[in-house]
């Protein structure tokens, strides 16, 4: 006999992840930095190596108070959780699973999607409008969760939180959660989250330390909201889901705020750098508030393909609801001279684009 499963499971495709470039800074498919981590994240780690005998904090206490300090919340309004990927999976866990509904945009990112459909709940898309998120035709449909990414996924637009705080009074939306994984990268930090409108009741702010901070592989994400949301994330999160050498990492980088300030200026000139590059090669760009540039190009396949071939893997539109389009993570300055190899060619003429 064979196990099947579920049917709402068996209508997904597996995570398909970007294609590995030959080498690392050629690797502009998954939007992790250009730089490294802080140095000061690799010494507390090595200190922590001699604890790893014990369990980790299940709260991750010291990293939530000082998250709490920087968001000047109480720190029972913050949940830690591995990526802020585990804490999307346990609002739709919480909020919307077995029969209830999630609102996104389309395009989305895709884990917003696939875990809500994993959890069977239904998925309502709303389409972006102008390449951003129309938060006032999302937060109209009824729906238990509605799943903004501010800057948006792969679009790099964001809207600013007064939009969303003017569509809350009407939202039909039982939460509305903004994922703010690059919003540290935007023009303004401040006029674009939302993370003071957390404190209110029926919205929830997700971050994480993936991008700017430069830990995707620790696997380090919060949550901002309402007490009642953590406590009822809490009955159902594996407890031990944050490890101990993630929990030291994410509180070293936090404290590296020249590391951080450093990220983000690279990462403002890199996208406009980047922009600029592909423009010159003859394709149009959406104009960014995030690390990478989502790039207009009706030959996807053969600008892949080019790429590639000068050591450069970037993302398909295709994978990421967008066809006819190529999502690139702003490179280091290394990353950036193969890009401009692959795509001017040696004469520094554009190779492919008639
Ligand atoms: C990269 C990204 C994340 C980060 O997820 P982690 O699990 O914290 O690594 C979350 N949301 C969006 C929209 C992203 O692009």
């Amino acid at each position: 006999m064979r196990i099947t499963p579920r049917p709402w499971v068996a209508a997904l495709e597996p995570y398909v992840p970007g294609r590995p470039a030959p080498s690392d800074a050629g690797s502009l498919a998954s939007n992790e930095p250009g730089l490294v981590a802080s140095a000061v994240v690799a010494t507390a780690v090595g200190e922590a190596l001699r604890r790893v005998h014990r369990y980790p904090d299940p709260l991750a206490t010291v990293l939530r108070e000082r998250l709490a300090g920087l968001h000047d919340v109480e720190p029972d309004r913050i949940l830690v959780g591995n990526g802020s990927d585990e804490l999307i999976l346990l609002l739709v866990m919480a909020y919307a699973a077995a029969g209830g509904s999630v609102v996104v945009a389309d395009p989305s990112y895709r884990l917003h999607e696939t875990t809500a459909r994993s959890l069977g709940a239904g998925v309502r898309r709303v389409p972006l409008a102008g390449w951003a998120h129309d938060v006032a035709a999302m937060t109209a449909v009824p729906a238990d969760l509605c799943l903004v990414a501010n800057p948006h996924n792969p679009a790099g637009t964001a809207v600013p939180a007064r939009a969303i705080e003017a569509a809350l009074p009407a939202a039909r939306a039982g939460f509305v959660v903004v994922d703010e994984a690059y919003v540290e990268f935007a023009d303004d930090p401040a006029e674009t989250s939302a993370v003071r409108l957390a404190a209110e009741g029926r919205l929830v702010v997700l971050r994480t330390f993936s991008k700017a901070y430069g830990l995707a592989g620790m696997r380090v994400g919060y949550l901002v909201g309402p007490p009642e949301v953590v406590t009822d994330l809490r009955r159902i999160r594996a407890p031990f889901s944050v490890n101990a050498l993630a929990q030291v990492a994410a509180t070293a980088a936090l404290a590296d705020r020249v590391h951080l300030d450093r990220t983000v200026a690279w990462v403002r000139a890199g996208r406009r750098r980047l922009g600029e590059l592909f423009e010159r090669a003859g394709y149009r760009t959406i104009p960014s508030q995030a690390n990478f540039v989502l790039v207009l190009a009706e030959d996807e396949a053969g600008l892949i393909e080019r790429l590639l071939a000068g050591g450069v893997s970037v993302r398909p539109g295709s994978a990421l609801g967008v066809p006819g389009a190529v999502r690139v993570t702003v490179p280091g300055e290394e990353g950036f001279a193969l890009l401009e190899r692959a795509l001017m060619g040696p004469g520094g003429r554009a190779a492919g684009a008639e």
